[in-house]
């Protein structure tokens, strides 16, 4: 029995004994150990970009020095199965582009009254009569009703409203009927008419 061990048990030690072969065992466990702890720091920093919770990061990091370094693998292996799917900033980005669709929505597809469906350059909702959007007087384009100017040409509708009921009292024929303001008007041209006859 000695005869076979006796060869292998001197070979094993000469082998353990030689210089390189310490110091590349000696380095490898340096690399393993540094492997470690660099996972312990990424986990930490990976869980801080998946919570706003300020304890969770410690927690992760705990969690790989606590399987050591020769099995910290399996608490990667863990790590990666239990962290938070989204990073905070995919979170945000998420958010971002629902919140963009939704006003994208609401603005453009719905009637602001009666939550119909519009398009986007109609003037008025065919369902309700809402007043959708206003034709610029100066540029044609359709500019919407809480404009005080025209975003296209800069006419300021804070005096163009002004006009139309100063034109309306000197003549009629320029004020279309489909317009909502007719009523308004029509009563101003009676009441003119009446103060042109008293007189
Ligand atoms: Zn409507
Ligand atoms: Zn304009």
């Amino acid at each position: 029995m000695d005869a076979i061990l006796g060869p292998i048990g001197e070979f094993w030690d000469g082998f353990l004994s030689n210089p390189v072969v310490q110091l590349a065992s000696q380095l490898i466990v340096i690399y393993v150990v540094l492997l470690w702890l660099g996972t312990a720091y990424w986990a930490f920093r990976d869980m801080q970009a998946r919570t706003e919770n300020p304890i969770l990061p410690y927690f992760a990091a705990a969690l790989i020095i606590f399987f050591t370094p020769l099995l910290f693998i399996f608490a990667v292996v863990l790590y990666l199965i239990v962290r938070p799917r989204e990073s905070l900033a995919e979170v945000y980005e998420r958010s971002l582009a629902e919140e963009s669709l939704l006003a994208e929505v609401e603005k453009n597809e719905l009637c602001p009254v009666c939550r119909d469906r519009v398009d986007s350059d109609w003037l008025v909702c065919p369902n309700c009569r809402t007043r959708l959007h206003r034709v610029c007087p100066s540029c044609n384009r359709l500019a919407d009703p809480t404009w005080p100017l025209c975003a296209f040409c800069g006419t300021d509708f804070g005096r163009e409203s002004s006009r139309p009921q100063r034109r309306a009292a000197s003549s009629t024929a320029d004020a279309p009927p489909t317009d909502s303001t007719a009523p308004a008007d029509a009563t101003a041209e009676h009441a003119r008419l009446r103060g042109a006859t008293n007189t």
